[in-house]
């Protein structure tokens, strides 16, 4: 399985020279495997997703907070005549996934919907654990304003964990810890310093420092942080990095274009 991060950036895309070395783009990972292309959540980073030939592609939504869906109208795929793109989400508020893209991509707001465009996009609501091609997803409900979905992909006796937008009180850190349990690589929120975090309870996102702990007693194998603040400057995150970084490669901040190979 190849891991690429497309948009590592939380909340709203960002640029300027500060920003350069993890990136503006909001939330998108590309996991590949021989056949299937997944694009896990549909940030910004989507833009910049590479050519795939052949490969059958999916999009698996973690929630419908506009910063992971923004990048879709501009996803290069949906301009292919007669390409098959799978969407995945969850029914929030009585919103089916189809109703939550068509909120979002409909005039007056944006010109089209997203079935003008001229690929053929199939549309479907996630009901527990399901299969794409030969990669299996299995899903927990994050905890985070809105809800959202906490995904594990597992292929050929790997697997990697999204836990973005997601807030770690009592419960829901002990859930996350079973769900994660022993997984290669683990992309976990880490918008706020421990410091800002006490500022920002109840805003949906985590620390760290909490990060750390949950891959420890999780046995995660490594750990990237994503959802990066739109106010944290590439120094900023380096100092941050700096603080929580051990031995070994296995615990960093996410940068956009970064691969990493499981
Ligand atoms: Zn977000
Ligand atoms: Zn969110």
């Amino acid at each position: 399985m190849k891991i690429t991060i497309l948009g590592a950036r939380g909340s709203v895309p960002t640029d300027g020279r500060d920003m350069l070395e993890f990136g503006g783009a909001t939330s998108c990972v590309l996991v590949e495997t021989d056949d299937t292309a997944l694009y896990l959540d549909a940030g910004t980073g989507i833009m910049s997703a590479p050519d795939l030939g052949d490969k059958n592609i999916s999009i698996v939504l973690t929630h419908p907070h506009i910063d992971h869906m923004i990048g879709l109208p501009f996803f290069p795929a949906l301009s292919e005549s007669g390409r098959r793109i799978d969407i995945y989400g969850s029914p929030r508020m009585k919103y089916t996934t189809r109703m939550q893209l068509e909120r979002l991509l409909s005039p007056p707001l944006w010109p089209l919907f997203i079935t003008d465009y001229p690929a053929d996009t199939v549309i479907h609501d996630i009901d527990g654990d399901f299969n794409i091609g030969d990669i299996g997803i299995k899903s927990m409900e994050s905890n985070h304003p809105g809800g959202g979905l906490v995904l594990r992909v597992e292929h050929g006796g790997k697997s990697v964990v999204l836990a973005t937008d997601f807030e770690h009180d009592g419960e829901h850190i002990k859930m996350l810890t079973e769900f994660a349990k022993d997984t290669d690589l683990l992309l976990y929120d880490a918008q706020y310093t421990d410091e800002e975090y006490e500022h920002f309870r109840g805003y949906g996102h985590s620390t760290p420092s909490v990060g750390l702990e949950l891959m420890k007693e999780s046995g995660a194998k490594s750990i990237r942080f994503m959802h990066h603040d739109p106010r944290h400057t590439d120094k900023i995150l380096k100092m941050m990095e700096e603080k929580i970084k051990t031995e070994t490669e296995t615990v960093s901040f996410a940068r956009e274009g970064e691969e990493i190979l499981l």
